[in-house]
């Protein structure tokens, strides 16, 4: 490990300028951070550490929702009495995705800027191209003809990497915002949009700019949130990144469908947003074969790529007892 330079910003004005500063990473839980560090991957010259900034630990409950301060403890989020009330999606990913002790480590902000498990990409013993490492490398998976863990959908022939957030994807069916902060402006994306797509620039995996830092997540207040629900298909019982996740919302109006939601993890470079889905199912009665229809029919609109059959049957599978649960059919 190379040295650095650390410090501790005593407020938020001075932690967005040591964003600033050329080649700087903030840490917190350092769950993410360390690692990329120890692979090989970052090589930061200056570190400034956010856990004095108490005012971004705090998790309010506003009348038009849930204001998550970026520094919020994972297993802080996932035992919230209005989280667990009212967004039982969130509760169920948070306490899907690690072990008690990396819960209790890692932030929500730092959850979101995770970067892929793509062995390629995290291994650098390994002689391979990868774009994310070294632009301009090439893909290794590409050339492999991987399928199993990699995108399918927003895929690009530079990337096929998948985000491992698993409460991403449940931000993203509850219609989540990330709240960014510079010396200048803030600014506020949605979470579906705060991670990018690989297209031409897979080295850039979020939104997030050189001289911003993410303050809040917000999650708008809705129906359609409390009877939320979060799946997770997995290698292994115990703490593994998702092969695929799905995350559903709905609200029923006399036996049918009034509002949908739903995304599925483990299938794009980001959370995926089936917006064809919702709308072909608002409107419906939850009947089994005909949620089964859409969603296939959804799922079956990107072209098969070799070997991708099993992944879309599982995700559609997957998406289907999602919806299920959301409507209170399990
Ligand atoms: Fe690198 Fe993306 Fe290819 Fe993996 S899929 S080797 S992260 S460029």
């Amino acid at each position: 490990m190379q040295p650095f330079e650390f410090s501790r910003p005593a407020d938020l004005a001075q932690a967005i300028a040591a964003a600033h500063a050329p080649d700087a990473r903030p840490i917190a839980g350092g769950t993410e951070l360390l690692n990329l560090m120890r692979e090989g991957i970052y090589h930061p010259q200056r570190i400034f550490d956010l856990n004095g900034l108490g005012e971004l630990a705090r998790i309010d409950v506003k009348p038009d929702g849930l204001a998550i301060g970026a520094l919020a403890r994972l297993s802080d989020i996932a035992i919230h009495e209005a989280v667990v009330r009212d967004f039982p999606a969130i509760t169920q990913a948070l306490l899907e995705s690690a072990s008690p002790q990396i819960r209790n480590m890692a932030t929500i902000g730092g959850n979101l800027m995770q970067r892929t498990r793509c062995g390629y990409f995290r291994n650098g013993d390994i002689d391979a191209k990868c774009n994310k490492r070294a632009t301009g490398s090439g893909c290794a998976a590409v050339d492999a003809g991987q399928v199993r863990d990699f995108a399918i959908f927003g895929a690009s022939e530079a990337c096929i990497a998948t985000h491992p957030s698993d409460v991403a994807v449940a931000l993203a069916a509850l219609d989540a915002r990330v709240h960014l902060r510079s010396a200048a402006a803030a600014r506020t994306v949605p979470v579906v949009d705060f991670i990018r797509l690989p297209g031409t620039t897979p080295e850039r995996d979020t939104d997030l700019r050189d001289d911003e830092l993410i303050v809040a997540v917000e999650v708008p207040a809705a129906a359609a949130a409390s009877s939320s629900v979060f799946l997770k298909l997995r290698d292994r019982a115990s703490y593994e990144f998702a092969l695929l996740s799905a995350s559903a919302a709905l609200t029923l109006d006399h036996g049918r469908i009034s509002t949908a939601r739903l995304a599925l993890g483990g299938l794009a470079h980001r959370p995926w947003r089936f917006t064809g889905v919702e709308q072909a199912l608002t409107g419906i009665a939850p009947d089994d074969a005909q949620i089964g229809t859409i969603i296939a029919n959804e799922l079956g609109k990107v072209p098969a790529r070799p070997g991708s059959e099993i992944k879309l049957e599982l995700a559609a599978r997957l998406a289907l007892r999602a919806v299920r649960a959301a409507a209170g059919l399990v």
